[in-house]
């Protein structure tokens, strides 16, 4: 199967063909149909099966089907994933696939001055990308409304379980939407995951590669 047989709008196709991608990965082909119709998903998949698309691609597609009303952006989709490096690559693929959806996404991290973050986040965005220290610290300064949020991606679950964010990503959680699509991505399921999992999805499809 092509992605252009999987159910992509033209503006994601285009972008898909500049990136030299023409055919779906397992994860992506089992995936993005169910996350396009807006079920839950849980992903056993490790980086490098292109599991980054498996949920940016449905993400580009859902907010860009629904037209902003005033202009002012609002926070639909949350990706939480553990380290800069792999939300700075999260933040590549939304910049590469979505270059003609007109979607605005950032990301949010650790360890750099939080001044050029909140500066960015002040005008609002469509997608934004975190890892959970920082973004519980501006949440907590009340600079990130979760309010209108529709999509929450939960990346790499077993790595935040390893490297002792599990409470904060918790903490995160409890102040989302109950309304809303979850994704949840883990290379292992691990008991504390799959417990995670169970109370955080809602009938999800499992798709594993
Ligand atoms: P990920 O597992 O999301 O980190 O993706 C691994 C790598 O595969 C990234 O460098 C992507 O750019 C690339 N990639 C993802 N999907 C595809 C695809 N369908 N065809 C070719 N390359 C892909």
């Amino acid at each position: 199967m092509l992605f252009d047989q999987i159910g992509l709008t033209p503006p994601l196709l285009k972008a898909l063909k500049q990136e030299g991608y023409t055919t779906p990965t397992p994860i992506q082909h089992q995936a993005i149909p169910h996350a396009l119709a807006g079920k839950d998903i849980l992903g056993l998949a490790q980086t490098g099966t292109g599991k980054t698309a498996a949920f940016a691609l449905p993400i580009l597609q859902k907010l860009s089907a629904q037209a902003l009303g005033n202009g002012y952006r609002y926070t639909r989709a949350l990706i939480l994933t553990p380290t800069r490096e792999l939300a700075l690559q999260i933040s590549e693929s939304f910049a590469s696939y979505g270059r003609y959806t007109g979607l605005k996404h950032e990301v949010i991290f650790g360890g750099v001055p939080q001044t050029p973050q909140t500066l960015a986040l002040r005008d609002g965005v469509d997608v934004l990308i975190a890892t959970p220290g920082r973004l519980l610290d501006l949440m907590n300064q009340g600079y990130v409304y979760l309010d209108y949020l529709e999509t929450f991606v939960l990346d790499e679950a077993d790595r935040m379980l390893d490297m002792g964010f599990i409470h904060d990503v918790k903490r995160i959680i409890k102040i989302l939407p109950a309304q809303r699509q979850t994704m949840l991505f883990s290379a292992t399921m691990p008991p504390q995951i799959t417990q995670l999992a169970s109370s955080l999805l809602h009938q999800p499809v499992r798709v594993e590669v």
